[in-house]
């Protein structure tokens, strides 16, 4: 990667503590995000991808500022934005957006798709009414809806359509980078890949950037140039695309790889993943994976590995890949 990376996350952590229950039992804390650092550049797909409950989407809220960040640092262009408020942070919003994986509960039931569309540049105060109908026909048009469709509600389109306002919605104000957080998980794989078809357009025309968020390693083995694999709060391996799904170097990376017949054709070596995610709000000590993985050695019940060069642009953090992955006890 050359030049500044549009997105630089470093040691970026989020802790949710839970109310106290009684007088002598304190607040449970839960550090959903622990420690993830990554770059993106500029006209990149970073992709994010992990079983349910990792921190990914909690890790894409912090980065287009949803959410407050506990710790660490998220630079956008240069610019240091984990601290932003006010207008500052209003003002960044229309740099970064966000498509949500479920349309149907992000979308207000009683707009219109054009009100819905346009909504952003009213609530940012850009333009009159003139030149917001002007961004809506284009708007459309770009996301590959028809014009009539500007007068129907939500409940009137399928799922990709609905998808579509989505991302129409998304880029009203011009963003350079999106958030897209699991958003083509709830369609039909037919429409899944028109709508993964619509947003490699997108990226190209717009000259925009992503984070791309998922559960499902065929589709971000489609979309993404790098992939970064999460576990427990934790980004675990991190590679280009060709040398993640080629040589898989943490064996959670080489289970959920294993796990998917389509893509795990050829990985059968590897032992898909089995038992369950452990509670984030207590995981155990050392190696987050220890639980459940097949190579588990006295040392990852005790020492955390650190994420450490194992190619080119390769990380990945896992005591079998040598010393340089150690960093102490409890890390
Ligand atoms: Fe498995 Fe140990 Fe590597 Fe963790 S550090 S992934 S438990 S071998």
């Amino acid at each position: 990667m050359t030049g500044e990376p549009l997105v630089r996350v470093r040691d970026l952590g989020k802790v949710f503590r839970s109310r106290a229950s009684g007088f002598l039992v304190p607040p449970l804390e839960t550090k959903a995000v622990d420690g993830v650092s990554f770059d993106i550049a500029r006209g990149e797909t970073l992709g994010l991808v992990g079983e349910s409950g990792c921190g990914k989407t909690t890790t894409g809220r912090m980065v287009v500022r949803l959410l407050d960040p506990s710790m660490g640092s998220i630079r956008f262009d240069g610019a240091e934005i984990s601290g932003l408020a006010g207008k500052a942070l209003r003002d960044l919003r229309r740099d970064l957006q966000i498509v949500f994986q479920d349309p149907m509960s992000s979308l207000n039931p009683r707009m219109t798709a054009g009100e819905l569309i346009v909504e952003p540049l009213v609530v940012h105060g850009v333009g009159d009414n003139a030149s917001r109908q002007k961004r809506l026909r284009e708007l459309i048009d770009i996301v590959g809806l028809l014009p009539h469709h500007a007068a129907r509600f939500p409940h009137e389109f399928s799922g990709g359509q609905r998808q579509r306002i989505g991302i129409a919605r998304a880029l009203a104000l011009s963003p350079r980078f999106l958030v897209l957080d699991e958003a083509v998980s709830a369609l039909d794989v037919s429409i899944q890949a028109q709508i993964l078809n619509l947003l490699q357009d997108l990226r190209a025309e717009l000259s925009l950037t992503y984070l791309f968020i998922s559960h499902d390693l065929g589709v971000i083995r489609f979309i993404c140039d790098r992939v970064a694999v999460m576990y427990l709060g934790e980004i675990v391996e991190i590679a280009d695309r060709a040398a993640l799904f080629a040589a898989p170097r943490h064996p959670y990376t080489q289970a959920l790889l294993a796990s998917i017949p389509e893509v795990g054709v050829g990985k059968r070596r590897f032992q898909p993943l089995t038992g369950d995610v452990p509670s984030a709000s207590n995981p155990p000590p050392g190696c987050r994976f220890n639980t459940r993985c097949p190579h588990v050695m006295d040392v990852c019940r005790s020492v955390r590995p650190k994420l450490a060069a194992v190619g080119a642009g390769h990380e990945a953090a896992c005591h079998l890949l040598g010393p340089a992955h150690q960093t102490g006890p409890a890390g």
